[in-house]
This record gives C-alpha cells, sequence and structure tokens, in this order.
C-alpha cells in the first residue's frame, strides 16, 4: 500500500483545533482510496518558541525535509505579541518558506455555490462561479532586493529594489502554465511592463515559456487594469501569474471575493513537489480554545495537498464535493446563515460531517 509521511506543524491559537479535522478528513479518504498516511508533528510560532525557545526548531526543518508533504495550521498569538520582530512566532513562517525553498505561492479564489451571498460582489458580477487560481513568485522581487536608508545633506530616503533573474521567471511560469494546462487552459501575466523593465523582461520571458505550451491562451494585463478587473469582471480570469509583490496584492482581492476568509485554501510549492499546505487565515486567537473555528479552509487545503503534491487527484476531488455537501447542511458561526435547514455547528462537528461525507 502507497504510504505517504505528512509533516503536521499545528501552531497557535485555533491551529490544532482546524489541522485535527483536517488530517480526520485526510485519514477517512486515505482509507477510501487505498493508500496510508503517517502523521509526524513538529513544533513551529509560539508553540515552539514556549518548548525550545525558536519559533522553528532544526528538528521541525529536518522533519518537514523528510516528509512527502507538509500541513501547516497557523501561528501567532496575544501571548508573543510584546516579543521584539526578530523572535515573533511569524518569523516560524518565513523562515520554514525559505528552508523548504517554497517558490511558488497558489491562492485559489473560489466561490462555493451555497455561500454565493456572502461574496461582497453582487450575483450578476459573480456569474455562473468562480473559480480562479493566482500563482503568486515567492521569494524573490522587491521583498528580497537591495534596500536601505541614505542621508545626504540632511534629507533621509529610502529605496527597495524590484530584481527578477530569467531562470526566476522561467520557473515561475512553468509552474503556471502547468497549472492552467489542468483547468482552463487560460493563463493571465500580471506586469507593469508600461513602467518597469523588471516587467518587461518579466513579459518576454513569460512569452518565450508560452511556445512549450500552445494549448494555453495566454494574456497580459497590468497590475493596475487586473486590480480593477478583478472586481468588475472577475470570471474572465483563469490563472493569473504574477511577481512576489503584485501577487500579494491580487491574491489579498481575489480571495475577499469569495466572501470568507474561513473558507480559502492555499499551497505553496518548492522544485522538490512537496509543498507547504495551509489556511490564508491566522491563528483567530479571539476564538481559539471554543471549537467555533471553521476547518474547512484547512480540510481544502488537504485537497490541495492531495492533487499538487501527492498525485491524487480523485482524493483531492471527493473532499472538495464532500465540502460544497456540507455547506448545503452545516456552518460554523462565520459562515453561519438563517436559512432554517442548515443547522449552526461546531468545527469539530463540521470535521465530522465532512468525513462522513467522503
Ligand atoms: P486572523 O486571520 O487570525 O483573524 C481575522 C479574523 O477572522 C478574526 O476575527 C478571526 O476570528 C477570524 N477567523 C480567522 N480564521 C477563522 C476561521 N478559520 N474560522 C472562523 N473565523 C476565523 O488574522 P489576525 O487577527 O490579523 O491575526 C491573528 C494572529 O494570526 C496574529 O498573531 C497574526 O500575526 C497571525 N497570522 C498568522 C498567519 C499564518 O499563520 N499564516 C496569517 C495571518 C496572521
Amino acid at each position: 500500500m502507497k504510504k505517504y509521511k505528512i509533516a503536521v506543524l499545528k501552531g497557535d491559537g485555533i491551529g490544532p483545533e482546524i489541522v485535527s479535522e483536517a488530517t480526520k478528513v485526510l485519514s477517512k479518504t486515505a482509507e477510501e482510496f487505498g493508500f496510508d498516511v503517517e502523521y509526524q508533528q513538529a513544533l513551529i510560532g509560539g508553540a515552539a518558541i514556549d518548548e525550545t525557545g525558536c519559533p522553528l526548531p532544526q528538528e521541525t526543518i529536518d522533519i518537514c525535509k523528510g516528509a512527502d508533504s507538509v500541513l501547516l495550521g497557523a501561528v501567532g498569538g496575544y501571548k508573543w505579541d510584546t516579543l521584539p520582530g526578530a523572535e515573533r512566532p511569524e518569523v516560524g513562517l518565513l523562515a520554514i518558506r525559505k528552508a523548504l525553498g517554497l517558490y511558488a505561492n497558489l491562492r485559489p479564489a473560489v466561490i462555493f455555490e451555497p455561500l454565493k451571498s456572502a461574496s461582497p460582489l453582487k450575483e450578476e458580477i459573480i456569474g455562473e462561479s468562480l473559480d480562479i487560481m493566482v500563482v503568486r513568485e515567492l521569494t524573490g522581487g522587491i521583498y528580497f532586493g537591495e534596500r536601505g536608508t541614505n542621508e545626504e545633506d540632511g534629507i533621509i530616503s529610502a529605496y527597495d529594489t524590484e530584481r527578477y533573474s530569467v531562470p526566476e521567471i522561467e520557473r515561475i511560469a512553468k509552474t503556471a502554465f502547468e497549472m492552467a494546462r489542468k483547468r482552463n487552459k487560460k493563463l493571465c501575466s500580471v506586469d507593469k511592463a508600461n513602467v518597469l523593465d523588471s516587467s518587461r523582461l518579466w513579459r518576454k520571458t513569460v512569452e518565450r515559456i508560452a511556445k512549450d505550451y500552445p494549448e494555453v491562451e495566454l494574456s497580459h494585463m497590468y497590475v493596475d487594469n487586473c486590480a480593477m478587473q478583478l472586481v468588475r469582471n472577475p470570471s474572465q480570469f483563469d490563472v493569473i501569474v504574477t511577481s512576489n509583490m503584485f501577487g500579494d496584492i491580487l491574491s489579498d482581492e481575489a480571495s475577499m471575493i469569495s466572501g470568507s476568509i474561513g473558507m480559502l485554501a492555499s499551497a505553496s510549492l518548492n522544485e522538490s513537489g512537496s509543498g507547504l499546505y495551509e489556511p490564508i487565515h491566522g491563528s483567530a486567537p479571539d476564538i481559539a480554545g471554543q471549537n467555533s473555528a471553521n476547518p474547512l479552509a484547512t480540510i481544502l487545503s488537504v485537497a490541495m495537498m492531495l492533487r499538487y503534491s501527492l498525485g491524487e487527484p480523485k482524493a483531492a476531488e471527493r473532499i472538495e464535493k464532500a465540502v460544497v455537501t456540507a455547506l448545503k447542511q452545516a456552518r460554523t458561526a462565520d459562515i453561519a446563515t438563517k436559512e432554517t435547514n442548515i443547522k449552526k455547528v461546531t468545527c469539530s462537528e463540521m470535521g465530522d460531517l465532512v468525513t462522513s461525507l467522503i
């Protein structure tokens, strides 16, 4: 029997609650699809600081590197808010991304049919359905470029540098084309090529890679127009590929269209294919320990893991279908509805319901 080793980093706040529900669903899915899962727990964030004094202990890095994939809850909380910047739980997040070489961030923005009314957009703008994948470059660009603060003649100035190399652009472009090939075969590359040299190189390189993917329809869009189009006519998009900073902003904008932070999964991929999967929300310390969090973003992160790292697309689909069915029967507090035929449930009850629908 195939066996997958999954590193499980529950983290802080609601992290342990939501991850427990996601692994419950994964174990049932494994049973149904005839594979085995071995979980290895490891510390990150505040929990790791309390235990070891460090937000990302070496042992956690070793466990993640030895695993087929990594599932992360969330980190951070009031208890560690007064620590100096470099010692905070969130440092563990940046460090694990770096340690695992996670260069591509995949952020789906999906509207689930039963939750259409939760979107801030009008139904006529959303259309039939909405399913966008934002592919963001994660290890290059302005967040990692040369920076500094100078003072000359009494005037202080600061600068950051947007720099991209051809291999960096090629790598993320290939990831995005592969993604588009498996979806609706439409890729929109977003840049600011009317102003920036780095964007002109980005566009030229993406166009060259496009020749290897003739079945994918490639378009280009300036980032300011894309920000507008996402709320004007979001269903024109299938896959969007963009740089680190533009992706940071556009993926948040795209995800808000779906209307609920507790529903959104994400994946960060590396060249080994193992990847790290996590909900986009934080540790929600305001509701931690109450068994009221929405576990669906983490459950959907497990579906992404099955599809993109473990090569089990049918199992992924089963989980996604179970989530849609569950939404028609029950809701956690954050997405509760007045409809009387839909029950209000706790975090673990939602996990049990999805598990029972696998
Ligand atoms: P947050 O995402 O944790 O919470 C924002 C709001 O959304 C809160 O009201 C919270 O209760 C609610 N919420 C979030 N997830 C939910 C869920 N699954 N179900 C129901 N409600 C949910 O963001 P924040 O409050 O800005 O940050 C809290 C902590 O999380 C901070 O320490 C922050 O640094 C950290 N954080 C971590 C990550 C991460 O681990 N990837 C990401 C963002 C923030």
